[in-house]
């Protein structure tokens, strides 16, 4: 713990020396959002001040720069997930964007009625939403693999699902309710003994995990900037070459097209093919020295702190008389969802803010999840690199008092 050098990690993230209440704040809303280190904020800055120009289409020196940046900031992601090559980076809005366009594009090209998805009872709406959509326009079956009462997948259960019918299964790789990391390389190897591809949502993983989407092969794998330092409103759909170059472009427009008459369109190679219209060119490069950032400090260091930093919470968190922690897989993410004897989550919520605290309640886009534990919404907090034990402190000495009020009141 005291190699990590987070202090000097949390000096390169002005916003963490913000006052909230006149509390210094305390961010354990991360799985919501990540915060911001000075390395993506003067990136951003530097595009707009020196290098802004719409890509891939001028001939002029600042166009040049900027494309020389974006596509730049395309082979920075492909060496983050280890991808084979970086038309396979596909820039998107987000997490639900990426899966959206599998849904529309894989999806509408080849799951038919009948025909069977495969998801968890664990996803976020994001990763059941569109394939709902899938199925009700195709005749499709969504089918739903369970878990237990620590928030572990089934993994038998999932096994059996897999049958001829099954075209996708598409799976989180950590949950944003649970905190759980599902045993992707066996539901992988399930998958493929059986001619089916995978899609990995990792929305949740890839701030907390070194992601090399090859070692693991996964057919698709997704993510969101805003969740591992980058700028919100950029995320990242990877997909395998051969399968991408076989499936129809999602949306039409510029940049995506080789040849236009009105008679007939042809498309763009990858990876411009999936990349229709002016993209979010400052927050790709945001996103690019987000990478750089994290490169430096070593995802692998960072997922020791980060489980030392669970380990610690979750002991603390079970000194706490009337509070159950919901999700307590083996392997898990640093997330702590929880739920106090007669208190709602909201007011969790709203009493910890008032001492700086921020946590996330709610039902956090997993309703099924809050389902199978019978709560209406849970509080969660969930850390990142740049928390402190002593953070752990202010929350748990935070959730003592608050309950301390209840009991008087
Ligand atoms: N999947 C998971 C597991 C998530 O946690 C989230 C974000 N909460 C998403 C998908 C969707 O991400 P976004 O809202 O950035 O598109």
């Amino acid at each position: 713990l005291t190699s990590f050098p987070v202090e000097l990690i949390r000096a390169d993230f002005p916003i963490l020396a913000e006052k909230i209440r006149n509390k210094p704040l305390v961010y354990l809303d991360n799985a919501a959002s990540c915060q911001k280190p000075n390395a993506v904020i003067d990136s951003i800055s530097h595009v707009y001040r020196h290098e802004y120009a719409n890509i891939h289409r001028g001939v002029h020196t600042l166009s040049v720069r900027a494309t020389d940046k974006f596509e730049a900031a395309r082979e920075k992601v492909r060496g983050f997930i280890n991808a084979a090559s970086s038309k396979e980076i596909i820039f998107v809005r987000g997490a639900t964007e990426a899966i959206n366009l599998i849904a529309q594009t894989y999806g509408k090209a080849n799951i038919k009625a009948g025909d069977e998805i495969v998801i968890t009872a664990m996803e976020h709406h994001s990763n059941i939403v569109p394939w709902q959509m899938l199925c009700e326009q195709t005749g499709a079956v969504l089918k739903v693999a369970s878990m237990n009462i620590q928030g572990e997948l089934l993994y038998n259960e999932f096994a059996s699902l897999l049958n001829n019918k099954t075209r996708l299964v598409a799976v989180a790789h950590m949950s944003n309710a649970l905190g759980t990391i599902n045993p992707v390389e066996l539901i992988i190897a399930a998958a493929h003994a059986h001619n089916i591809p995978v899609m990995l949502d990792g929305a949740q993983a890839i701030p907390h995990l070194a992601v090399d989407v090859q070692a693991l092969d996964c057919d698709f794998y997704v993510f969101s900037g805003h969740k591992l330092y980058g700028p919100s409103g950029i995320g990242v759909m990877y997909g395998k070459q051969a399968l991408l170059e076989a499936m129809p472009p999602y949306q039409g427009g510029g940049d995506m097209i080789k040849t236009v008459s009105f008679e007939k369109s042809t498309y763009a190679g990858l990876p411009h093919k999936f990349e229709a219209g002016t993209p979010s060119i400052a927050d790709v490069i945001g996103l690019g020295a987000a990478i750089d950032y994290l490169n430096e400090i070593g995802m692998a260091n960072i997922a020791a702190y980060e489980a030392e930093l669970l380990d610690y919470a979750t002991q603390q968190a079970k000194q706490i008389k009337g509070l159950r922690i919901i999700g307590e897989a083996g392997d898990k993410g640093a997330i702590l969802s929880f739920v106090l004897d007669r208190i709602h989550p909201h007011d969790i919520g709203t009493m910890l803010d008032s001492l700086g605290i921020a946590i996330r309640a709610g039902h956090h886009c997993a309703m099924p999840v809050m389902e199978f534990y019978g709560v209406p919404a849970t509080a969660r907090a969930s850390f990142a690199m740049y928390n402190t034990r002593q953070e752990i402190d202010v929350l748990m000495n935070g959730i003592e008092s608050l309950i301390d009020v209840f009991e008087l009141s």
